[in-house]
């Protein structure tokens, strides 16, 4: 009965201490989080943190207690010792593992400038961001968003919706360039600025100024000065991969791990958003998504309990900007072959990546079909007709060619 401890009480960790017990694992699971909360969702943070109920706890209190996992809230893990198969707590408490799991996900990256300190100027990864974010909203009028991710454009969308006066200011020359296509990028910022938000791409914030320590504006490289009551960080995100680093794992910006979440000790494993994983490209990525934490998770399991290796899946991610339900399947290309289906104008409508006749990716918003289709065609490696599929009359199975 192997003893494991998982640290990092996130989406990752907590789907693994449930997944652990479903598969039948009866040793002992302890779960560290640094924060005092239980696990919980927090996609809604970013989509709906300015109404309902912010805590939507992954698993009721209850569960961990029927599925015998010991969950360690506030209890830092400061140092992991590979040898002795054990690690140590904050508090100076020894715990001994057979399996260690590393899931310590990413921390929001500051912004480097004068005045980031000032109040009024919040990031947003965990409930306690969440809930300063959302009396800012309530307080507040003018809000400057400080990154055209997805993290900055869906609190904008929400902000906006609201009757607040945003400004997103992106160091890009397009919102979402890391993540989407030109033209997605291009399709979203539209949808924006029709709602009234201001979008500002290729500039950089060099300040921020206050009046009494409160935000007063943000102030760009060029001089141009944009006048809030609130700040929103959103510049990305970085893997709190620290413990592991100190502990002589092999790290790369993320803790490097295989297709069975393995590190580069035997014993210590690591998935979710702190991870540089393969992803059968050759190359080793950062997938920053509660799908691929999901994903890593089975993973574990499988390396722990000894059952067979899971099937590989096609990354994914998901999106609520104003109406439109964004489902991204597959990486996006730098320079894809596109085929749009649908109408971008109608806010339905789904972006067919292709090279050699196969789809890699798919971007879609309000057409589960598509999507769906897209992943699978990526999944299996389906050829496809560009043509057909741009064609909304055609069945999108008519789109294979055989
Ligand atoms: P992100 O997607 O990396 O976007 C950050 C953007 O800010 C980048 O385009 C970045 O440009 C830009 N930026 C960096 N420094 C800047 C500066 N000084 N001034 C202006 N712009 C600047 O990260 P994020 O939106 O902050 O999200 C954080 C994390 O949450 C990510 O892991 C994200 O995937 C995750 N998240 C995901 C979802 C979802 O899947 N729907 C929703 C919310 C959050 P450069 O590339 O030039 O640095």
């Amino acid at each position: 009965m192997s003893r494991v401890l998982i640290v990092g009480a996130g989406h990752a960790g907590a789907t693994l201490a449930g997944l652990l017990r479903q598969a039948g694992h009866r040793g002992p699971i302890e779960l560290f989080g640094d924060e005092l909360d239980l696990p919980y969702h927090r996609p809604p943070l970013s989509k709906k943190f300015a109404e309902g109920e912010l805590e939507q706890w992954l698993r009721p209190a209850e569960f961990y207690r029927e599925q015998d996992i010991t969950v360690r809230l506030g209890e830092h893990v400061v140092t992991i010792d590979g040898d002795g198969r054990r690690v140590r707590t904050a508090s100076g408490e020894f715990h001994n593992y057979d399996h260690l799991v590393l899931a310590t996900g990413a921390e929001p990256r500051a912004l480097p400038v004068p005045g980031a300190d000032l109040a009024g100027v919040v990031s947003l990864r965990t409930l306690a961001d969440a809930r300063v974010l959302r009396k800012c909203l309530e307080e507040r009028l003018g809000l400057a968003v400080v990154g055209g991710g997805y993290i900055g454009l869906e609190v904008a969308a929400v902000a906006r919706s609201r009757g607040v006066d945003v400004t997103v200011v992106e160091r890009e020359e397009r919102v979402l360039a890391r993540v989407a296509s030109p033209r997605l990028s291009e399709i979203l910022a539209a949808h924006h600025r029709r709602q009234g938000t201001r979008i500002i791409t290729g500039a950089e914030v060099t300040r921020i100024d206050g009046a009494d320590g409160r935000v007063r504006a943000v102030v760009l490289g060029d001089g141009t000065e944009i006048p809030c009551e609130a700040v929103l960080v959103g510049v990305g995100a970085v893997p709190r991969d620290r413990l592991a680093a100190d502990a002589g794992l092999l790290c790369a910006q993320g803790v490097v791990v295989d297709e069975h979440a393995r590190t580069s000790d035997p014993r210590i494993l690591a998935i979710g958003d702190v991870t540089r994983r393969p992803l059968g490209t050759g190359a080793l990525v950062r997938l920053e998504s509660i799908p691929s934490a999901t994903e890593q998770a089975k993973q574990a399991v499988a390396t722990i309990t000894g059952a067979p290796p899971v099937a590989a899946e096609v990354p994914w991610f998901w999106s609520d900007q104003f109406d439109l339900k964004l489902k991204i399947a597959g990486l996006v290309p730098a320079t894809p072959h596109t085929v749009v289906r649908g109408d971008p104008a109608t806010g339905r409508f789904a972006l067919f990546h292709h090279h050699g006749g196969m789809v890699t990716a798919v971007e879609s918003a309000n057409s589960p079909a598509e999507f769906m289709a897209g992943k699978k065609f990526i999944a299996s490696r389906t050829r496809i007709d560009p043509a057909r599929l741009a064609d909304g009359a055609v069945p999108l199975r008519d789109a294979i060619v055989h």
